[in-house]
Protein backbone atom coordinates (compact mmCIF):
# COMPACT_ATOMS: atom_id res chain seq x y z
CA UNK A 1 0.00 0.00 0.00
CA UNK A 2 1.40 3.20 -1.40
CA UNK A 3 1.86 6.20 2.02
CA UNK A 4 4.71 9.03 2.59
CA UNK A 5 7.99 8.00 2.92
CA UNK A 6 7.88 5.50 -0.08
CA UNK A 7 11.39 4.84 -2.22
CA UNK A 8 10.45 4.95 -5.34
CA UNK A 9 11.60 4.53 -8.84
CA UNK A 10 11.15 6.45 -12.00
CA UNK A 11 10.98 3.59 -14.80
CA UNK A 12 12.36 4.29 -18.27
CA UNK A 13 10.39 2.42 -20.82
CA UNK A 14 10.61 2.33 -25.25
CA UNK A 15 7.67 0.67 -26.60
CA UNK A 16 6.90 -1.16 -23.55
CA UNK A 17 10.46 -2.71 -22.95
CA UNK A 18 11.42 -1.15 -19.49
CA UNK A 19 14.97 -0.18 -19.54
CA UNK A 20 17.33 -2.63 -17.49
CA UNK A 21 18.65 0.13 -15.06
CA UNK A 22 15.01 1.03 -13.94
CA UNK A 23 14.67 -2.77 -13.07
CA UNK A 24 17.79 -3.08 -11.08
CA UNK A 25 17.00 0.11 -9.51
CA UNK A 26 13.76 -1.73 -7.80
CA UNK A 27 16.08 -4.39 -6.68
CA UNK A 28 18.12 -2.07 -4.65
CA UNK A 29 14.88 0.30 -4.13
CA UNK A 30 13.55 -2.68 -2.16
CA UNK A 31 16.63 -3.33 0.18
CA UNK A 32 16.43 0.48 0.96
CA UNK A 33 12.73 0.35 1.84
CA UNK A 34 13.66 -2.97 3.90
CA UNK A 35 16.20 -1.01 5.91
CA UNK A 36 13.48 1.87 6.20
CA UNK A 37 10.34 0.30 6.69
CA UNK A 38 8.21 1.56 3.94
CA UNK A 39 7.29 0.65 0.65
CA UNK A 40 8.45 0.91 -2.77
CA UNK A 41 6.95 2.96 -5.71
CA UNK A 42 7.40 2.99 -9.25
CA UNK A 43 6.77 5.46 -12.07
CA UNK A 44 5.41 4.36 -15.13
CA UNK A 45 4.20 6.95 -18.06
CA UNK A 46 3.34 6.16 -21.45
CA UNK A 47 0.39 5.37 -23.97
CA UNK A 48 0.25 1.66 -25.37
CA UNK A 49 -0.97 -1.89 -24.31
CA UNK A 50 2.68 -2.81 -23.73
CA UNK A 51 3.26 0.10 -21.06
CA UNK A 52 0.05 -1.27 -19.40
CA UNK A 53 1.14 -4.47 -19.45
CA UNK A 54 4.51 -3.76 -18.15
CA UNK A 55 3.01 -3.03 -14.08
CA UNK A 56 2.84 -6.57 -13.19
CA UNK A 57 6.23 -6.81 -14.23
CA UNK A 58 7.58 -3.88 -12.05
CA UNK A 59 6.14 -5.07 -9.16
CA UNK A 60 7.96 -8.78 -9.86
CA UNK A 61 11.08 -6.91 -9.58
CA UNK A 62 10.42 -4.48 -6.25
CA UNK A 63 8.03 -2.25 -6.42
CA UNK A 64 4.67 -1.96 -4.02
CA UNK A 65 2.64 0.66 -5.97
CA UNK A 66 3.20 1.54 -9.42
CA UNK A 67 1.89 4.98 -10.27
CA UNK A 68 0.45 4.33 -13.88
CA UNK A 69 0.12 7.37 -16.30
CA UNK A 70 -1.55 5.98 -19.31
CA UNK A 71 -1.87 9.02 -21.72
CA UNK A 72 -1.02 9.55 -25.61
CA UNK A 73 0.48 12.84 -24.86
CA UNK A 74 2.98 10.75 -22.73
CA UNK A 75 3.68 8.39 -25.16
CA UNK A 76 7.53 9.53 -25.66
CA UNK A 77 9.80 10.82 -23.33
CA UNK A 78 9.34 14.94 -23.37
CA UNK A 79 11.05 17.20 -20.82
CA UNK A 80 8.60 19.80 -19.52
CA UNK A 81 5.67 17.03 -19.66
CA UNK A 82 7.31 14.17 -17.66
CA UNK A 83 9.25 16.80 -15.10
CA UNK A 84 5.57 17.84 -14.23
CA UNK A 85 4.48 14.50 -13.88
CA UNK A 86 7.23 13.25 -11.89
CA UNK A 87 7.18 16.24 -9.66
CA UNK A 88 3.10 16.44 -9.24
CA UNK A 89 3.43 12.52 -8.43
CA UNK A 90 6.17 13.44 -5.75
CA UNK A 91 4.31 16.45 -3.94
CA UNK A 92 1.13 14.19 -3.97
CA UNK A 93 2.61 11.45 -2.46
CA UNK A 94 5.89 12.46 -0.40
CA UNK A 95 8.16 9.55 -1.05
CA UNK A 96 11.30 10.36 0.78
CA UNK A 97 13.62 8.62 -2.06
CA UNK A 98 13.69 8.85 -6.17
CA UNK A 99 16.44 6.96 -7.75
CA UNK A 100 16.50 7.44 -11.56
CA UNK A 101 18.75 5.51 -14.22
CA UNK A 102 21.96 7.74 -15.43
CA UNK A 103 20.62 7.68 -18.81
CA UNK A 104 20.30 10.74 -21.37
CA UNK A 105 16.58 10.39 -20.54
CA UNK A 106 17.58 10.64 -16.08
CA UNK A 107 19.88 13.27 -16.71
CA UNK A 108 17.43 15.20 -18.21
CA UNK A 109 14.88 14.65 -16.08
CA UNK A 110 16.31 14.14 -12.59
CA UNK A 111 17.76 17.68 -12.47
CA UNK A 112 14.44 19.39 -13.49
CA UNK A 113 11.95 17.33 -11.04
CA UNK A 114 15.18 18.35 -8.57
CA UNK A 115 14.63 22.24 -9.63
CA UNK A 116 10.73 22.09 -9.19
CA UNK A 117 11.04 20.57 -6.05
CA UNK A 118 13.99 22.87 -4.37
CA UNK A 119 15.77 19.91 -3.57
CA UNK A 120 19.53 17.86 -4.53
CA UNK A 121 20.22 15.23 -6.40
CA UNK A 122 23.58 13.20 -6.79
CA UNK A 123 24.79 12.19 -10.18
CA UNK A 124 26.11 8.84 -11.40
CA UNK A 125 26.15 6.86 -7.68
CA UNK A 126 28.46 4.00 -7.36
CA UNK A 127 26.19 2.85 -4.12
CA UNK A 128 23.13 4.04 -1.94
CA UNK A 129 22.94 3.06 1.79
CA UNK A 130 20.51 4.17 4.24
CA UNK A 131 22.80 5.71 7.20
CA UNK A 132 22.74 8.43 10.25
CA UNK A 133 24.38 11.61 9.94
CA UNK A 134 25.45 14.19 12.21
CA UNK A 135 26.48 18.06 11.86
CA UNK A 136 26.86 21.03 14.14
CA UNK A 137 24.54 19.14 16.67
CA UNK A 138 21.96 17.66 15.13
CA UNK A 139 21.42 14.03 14.16
CA UNK A 140 19.63 13.14 10.98
CA UNK A 141 18.53 9.50 11.10
CA UNK A 142 18.06 7.15 8.18
CA UNK A 143 19.42 9.34 5.62
CA UNK A 144 20.10 8.21 1.62
CA UNK A 145 23.62 8.09 1.35
CA UNK A 146 24.49 8.77 -1.81
CA UNK A 147 27.58 7.75 -2.98
CA UNK A 148 30.66 8.45 -5.65
CA UNK A 149 34.06 9.14 -6.88
CA UNK A 150 34.54 12.82 -7.01
CA UNK A 151 37.20 15.50 -7.00
CA UNK A 152 39.10 13.06 -10.16
CA UNK A 153 38.43 9.99 -8.06
CA UNK A 154 40.74 11.18 -5.67
CA UNK A 155 37.95 10.80 -3.09
CA UNK A 156 34.78 8.57 -2.40
CA UNK A 157 32.30 10.81 -1.10
CA UNK A 158 29.42 10.43 0.67
CA UNK A 159 26.46 12.98 -0.21
CA UNK A 160 23.81 13.58 2.39
CA UNK A 161 20.76 15.69 1.88
CA UNK A 162 19.79 16.05 5.20
CA UNK A 163 17.08 18.77 5.02
CA UNK A 164 15.14 18.65 1.72
CA UNK A 165 13.24 15.94 0.55
CA UNK A 166 12.86 13.98 -1.23
CA UNK A 167 16.98 12.62 -1.68
CA UNK A 168 17.59 12.36 -5.34
CA UNK A 169 19.82 9.87 -6.81
CA UNK A 170 20.79 9.02 -10.79
CA UNK A 171 22.58 5.46 -10.95
CA UNK A 172 24.56 4.20 -14.00
CA UNK A 173 23.21 0.98 -16.09
CA UNK A 174 25.09 -2.18 -14.22
CA UNK A 175 25.94 -0.68 -11.08
CA UNK A 176 23.33 -2.18 -9.17
CA UNK A 177 22.55 -5.83 -9.61
CA UNK A 178 19.33 -6.95 -11.78
CA UNK A 179 16.68 -8.58 -8.98
CA UNK A 180 15.61 -11.73 -10.01
CA UNK A 181 11.94 -11.39 -10.49
CA UNK A 182 8.98 -12.96 -8.61
CA UNK A 183 5.95 -13.51 -9.91
CA UNK A 184 4.50 -14.09 -6.54
CA UNK A 185 4.81 -10.48 -5.58
CA UNK A 186 1.84 -8.55 -5.66
CA UNK A 187 1.06 -4.77 -5.33
CA UNK A 188 -1.04 -1.93 -6.73
CA UNK A 189 -1.34 0.02 -9.67
CA UNK A 190 -2.32 3.20 -9.24
CA UNK A 191 -3.97 5.70 -12.27
CA UNK A 192 -2.66 8.28 -12.07
CA UNK A 193 -5.05 10.96 -12.90
CA UNK A 194 -3.48 14.22 -15.58
CA UNK A 195 -5.33 16.73 -16.85
CA UNK A 196 -4.83 18.57 -19.75
CA UNK A 197 -4.84 22.29 -20.46
CA UNK A 198 -4.53 25.27 -23.05
CA UNK A 199 -3.26 27.54 -20.10
CA UNK A 200 -1.21 27.07 -17.05
CA UNK A 201 -3.47 26.41 -13.96
CA UNK A 202 -2.27 27.16 -10.56
CA UNK A 203 -3.04 24.03 -8.67
CA UNK A 204 -0.50 22.23 -6.27
CA UNK A 205 -2.91 18.91 -6.15
CA UNK A 206 -3.90 18.41 -9.27
CA UNK A 207 -1.34 17.34 -11.86
CA UNK A 208 -2.30 19.49 -15.20
CA UNK A 209 0.27 19.44 -18.39
CA UNK A 210 -0.38 22.73 -20.62
CA UNK A 211 0.08 23.24 -24.16
CA UNK A 212 3.02 25.09 -23.83
CA UNK A 213 4.66 21.63 -22.08
CA UNK A 214 4.48 20.27 -25.76
CA UNK A 215 6.58 22.84 -26.76
CA UNK A 216 8.70 20.75 -28.38
CA UNK A 217 7.57 17.51 -30.80
CA UNK A 218 9.43 14.25 -31.05
CA UNK A 219 9.93 14.22 -35.01
CA UNK A 220 11.64 10.77 -35.35
CA UNK A 221 13.72 8.47 -32.87
CA UNK A 222 17.12 6.78 -33.98
CA UNK A 223 18.27 3.83 -31.89
CA UNK A 224 21.49 2.45 -32.97
CA UNK A 225 21.92 -1.43 -31.79
CA UNK A 226 24.69 -2.04 -28.98
CA UNK A 227 27.44 -3.31 -31.40
CA UNK A 228 29.71 -4.30 -28.12
CA UNK A 229 27.77 -5.85 -24.86
CA UNK A 230 29.95 -5.84 -22.18
CA UNK A 231 27.72 -5.54 -19.51
CA UNK A 232 26.43 -8.95 -20.54
CA UNK A 233 29.88 -10.77 -21.53
CA UNK A 234 30.99 -13.61 -19.00
CA UNK A 235 34.64 -12.56 -19.89
CA UNK A 236 35.99 -9.09 -20.63
CA UNK A 237 39.72 -8.45 -21.24
CA UNK A 238 40.31 -5.28 -21.30
CA UNK A 239 43.68 -3.07 -22.31
CA UNK A 240 45.13 -0.14 -20.87
CA UNK A 241 48.08 2.71 -21.74
CA UNK A 242 50.56 -0.61 -21.11
CA UNK A 243 49.12 -2.06 -24.21
CA UNK A 244 50.95 0.93 -26.20
CA UNK A 245 49.34 1.31 -29.37
CA UNK A 246 46.66 0.80 -31.27
CA UNK A 247 48.34 -2.50 -32.96
CA UNK A 248 49.18 -3.80 -29.48
CA UNK A 249 45.44 -4.21 -28.78
CA UNK A 250 45.57 -6.89 -31.62
CA UNK A 251 46.81 -8.89 -28.71
CA UNK A 252 44.08 -8.11 -25.98
CA UNK A 253 41.65 -8.85 -29.32
CA UNK A 254 43.46 -12.12 -29.79
CA UNK A 255 43.21 -13.10 -26.03
CA UNK A 256 40.06 -12.10 -26.11
CA UNK A 257 38.31 -14.09 -29.14
CA UNK A 258 40.53 -17.16 -27.47
CA UNK A 259 38.62 -17.07 -24.39
CA UNK A 260 35.61 -16.32 -26.22
CA UNK A 261 35.10 -12.85 -24.24
CA UNK A 262 34.53 -9.13 -25.42
CA UNK A 263 37.46 -6.81 -25.17
CA UNK A 264 37.73 -3.97 -23.21
CA UNK A 265 39.23 -0.57 -22.38
CA UNK A 266 40.55 1.78 -19.79
CA UNK A 267 39.49 5.80 -20.55
CA UNK A 268 43.16 6.03 -21.47
CA UNK A 269 43.25 3.44 -24.16
CA UNK A 270 40.04 5.07 -25.94
CA UNK A 271 41.08 8.89 -25.55
CA UNK A 272 44.46 7.32 -27.28
CA UNK A 273 42.59 6.34 -30.11
CA UNK A 274 43.52 3.33 -29.86
CA UNK A 275 39.96 1.51 -29.93
CA UNK A 276 36.30 3.09 -29.54
CA UNK A 277 34.44 4.25 -26.56
CA UNK A 278 31.73 1.29 -26.64
CA UNK A 279 34.70 -0.84 -25.28
CA UNK A 280 35.29 1.51 -22.43
CA UNK A 281 34.95 -0.17 -19.20
CA UNK A 282 33.81 2.34 -15.87
CA UNK A 283 32.43 4.87 -13.98
CA UNK A 284 32.20 6.84 -17.36
CA UNK A 285 32.00 3.92 -19.75
CA UNK A 286 30.16 0.38 -18.98
CA UNK A 287 30.15 -1.46 -15.80
CA UNK A 288 30.86 -5.17 -15.97
CA UNK A 289 30.80 -7.74 -14.04
CA UNK A 290 31.75 -10.37 -15.69
CA UNK A 291 32.90 -14.20 -14.25
CA UNK A 292 36.53 -13.44 -15.32
CA UNK A 293 38.08 -9.78 -15.76
CA UNK A 294 41.36 -9.81 -17.55
CA UNK A 295 43.26 -6.06 -16.98
CA UNK A 296 46.38 -6.20 -19.18
CA UNK A 297 48.35 -2.89 -19.12
CA UNK A 298 45.60 -0.79 -16.56
CA UNK A 299 46.82 0.71 -13.54
CA UNK A 300 43.43 0.10 -11.75
CA UNK A 301 42.08 3.93 -11.33
CA UNK A 302 38.87 3.75 -9.12
CA UNK A 303 36.76 5.33 -11.80
CA UNK A 304 37.97 1.92 -14.05
CA UNK A 305 36.64 -0.13 -11.23
CA UNK A 306 32.96 1.79 -10.55
CA UNK A 307 31.29 -1.02 -9.78
CA UNK A 308 33.22 -4.14 -10.61
CA UNK A 309 34.14 -5.13 -6.99
CA UNK A 310 31.40 -7.72 -7.46
CA UNK A 311 33.27 -9.34 -10.63
CA UNK A 312 33.72 -13.05 -9.65
CA UNK A 313 37.67 -13.04 -10.58
CA UNK A 314 39.96 -10.23 -11.72
CA UNK A 315 43.01 -11.41 -12.99
CA UNK A 316 45.70 -8.52 -13.33
CA UNK A 317 48.56 -8.21 -16.07
CA UNK A 318 51.16 -5.27 -15.03
CA UNK A 319 54.73 -4.80 -15.18
CA UNK A 320 54.75 -2.34 -11.60
CA UNK A 321 53.76 -4.45 -8.96
CA UNK A 322 52.84 -1.88 -7.00
CA UNK A 323 49.99 -0.82 -9.45
CA UNK A 324 46.97 -0.63 -7.61
CA UNK A 325 44.86 -2.89 -9.79
CA UNK A 326 46.88 -5.55 -7.47
CA UNK A 327 44.98 -4.64 -4.70
CA UNK A 328 41.68 -5.41 -6.11
CA UNK A 329 42.56 -8.52 -8.56
CA UNK A 330 42.25 -12.29 -7.28
CA UNK A 331 45.33 -13.22 -9.54
CA UNK A 332 47.94 -10.83 -10.76
CA UNK A 333 50.77 -11.56 -13.26
CA UNK A 334 53.78 -9.16 -12.71
CA UNK A 335 55.45 -8.81 -16.30
CA UNK A 336 55.41 -7.22 -19.79
CA UNK A 337 51.72 -8.14 -21.20
CA UNK A 338 53.43 -8.58 -24.65
CA UNK A 339 55.05 -11.58 -23.25
CA UNK A 340 52.32 -13.06 -20.78
CA UNK A 341 49.24 -12.66 -22.86
CA UNK A 342 51.01 -14.82 -25.86
CA UNK A 343 51.99 -17.29 -23.15
CA UNK A 344 48.57 -17.13 -21.14
CA UNK A 345 47.37 -18.02 -25.50
CA UNK A 346 49.24 -20.60 -25.75
CA UNK A 347 48.86 -22.18 -22.63
CA UNK A 348 44.72 -21.79 -23.03
CA UNK A 349 45.18 -23.58 -26.30
CA UNK A 350 47.23 -26.25 -24.96
CA UNK A 351 45.19 -26.68 -22.39
CA UNK A 352 47.99 -26.54 -20.16
P1 LIG B 1 47.59 4.29 -16.55
O1 LIG B 1 47.04 4.76 -15.26
O2 LIG B 1 48.62 5.13 -17.22
O3 LIG B 1 48.16 2.86 -16.28
C1 LIG B 1 48.87 2.12 -17.22
C2 LIG B 1 49.41 0.87 -16.54
O4 LIG B 1 50.04 0.05 -17.50
C3 LIG B 1 50.44 1.15 -15.44
O5 LIG B 1 50.01 0.56 -14.22
C4 LIG B 1 51.71 0.52 -15.93
O6 LIG B 1 52.48 -0.08 -14.90
C5 LIG B 1 51.16 -0.55 -16.89
N1 LIG B 1 52.09 -0.93 -17.97
C6 LIG B 1 52.85 -0.12 -18.73
N2 LIG B 1 53.50 -0.86 -19.66
C7 LIG B 1 53.15 -2.15 -19.45
C8 LIG B 1 53.47 -3.38 -20.09
N3 LIG B 1 54.32 -3.41 -21.14
N4 LIG B 1 52.95 -4.52 -19.60
C9 LIG B 1 52.10 -4.52 -18.56
N5 LIG B 1 51.76 -3.38 -17.91
C10 LIG B 1 52.26 -2.20 -18.37
N6 LIG B 1 39.01 5.53 -16.57
C11 LIG B 1 38.46 4.39 -17.01
O7 LIG B 1 39.14 3.43 -17.33
N7 LIG B 1 37.09 4.31 -17.14
C12 LIG B 1 36.26 5.31 -16.83
O8 LIG B 1 35.03 5.18 -16.98
C13 LIG B 1 36.83 6.52 -16.32
N8 LIG B 1 36.04 7.55 -15.96
C14 LIG B 1 36.62 8.66 -15.41
C15 LIG B 1 35.81 9.69 -14.94
C16 LIG B 1 36.38 10.82 -14.36
C17 LIG B 1 35.47 11.89 -13.85
C18 LIG B 1 37.78 10.93 -14.27
C19 LIG B 1 38.42 12.14 -13.66
C20 LIG B 1 38.60 9.92 -14.75
C21 LIG B 1 38.04 8.79 -15.33
N9 LIG B 1 38.84 7.74 -15.81
C22 LIG B 1 38.25 6.60 -16.23
C23 LIG B 1 40.32 7.86 -15.92
C24 LIG B 1 41.08 7.18 -14.77
O9 LIG B 1 41.19 8.05 -13.67
C25 LIG B 1 42.48 6.76 -15.21
O10 LIG B 1 43.17 7.91 -15.68
C26 LIG B 1 42.51 5.70 -16.30
O11 LIG B 1 41.67 4.62 -15.95
C27 LIG B 1 43.93 5.20 -16.47
O12 LIG B 1 44.00 4.28 -17.52
P2 LIG B 1 45.13 3.18 -17.58
O13 LIG B 1 45.06 2.36 -16.35
O14 LIG B 1 45.02 2.52 -18.89
O15 LIG B 1 46.43 4.06 -17.63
Amino acid sequence: MASPGDVWVVVEQHDGVAAEVSLELLGRARELAGRLGVGTGAVLAGASEAVRALAPALIARGADTVYLADREDLGDYLALPYTRLVAGLVRTHGPQIVLYGATTTGRDLAPRVASALRTGLTADCTDLRIGDFSAQGETYSDLLFQIRPAFGGNIIATIVSPEHKPQMATVREGVMVMPEADDSRTGTVVTVPVERSSAPVASADRIVLTDTDFAVRLVKRVQEEKRVDLKGARVVVSGGVGVGSREGFALVEELARTLGGVVGASRAAVDAGWVGHEHQVGQTGTTVRPKLYIACGISGSVQHRAGMDQSARILAINSDPGAPIFSVAHYGIAGDLHKVIPLLIQAYRTKA
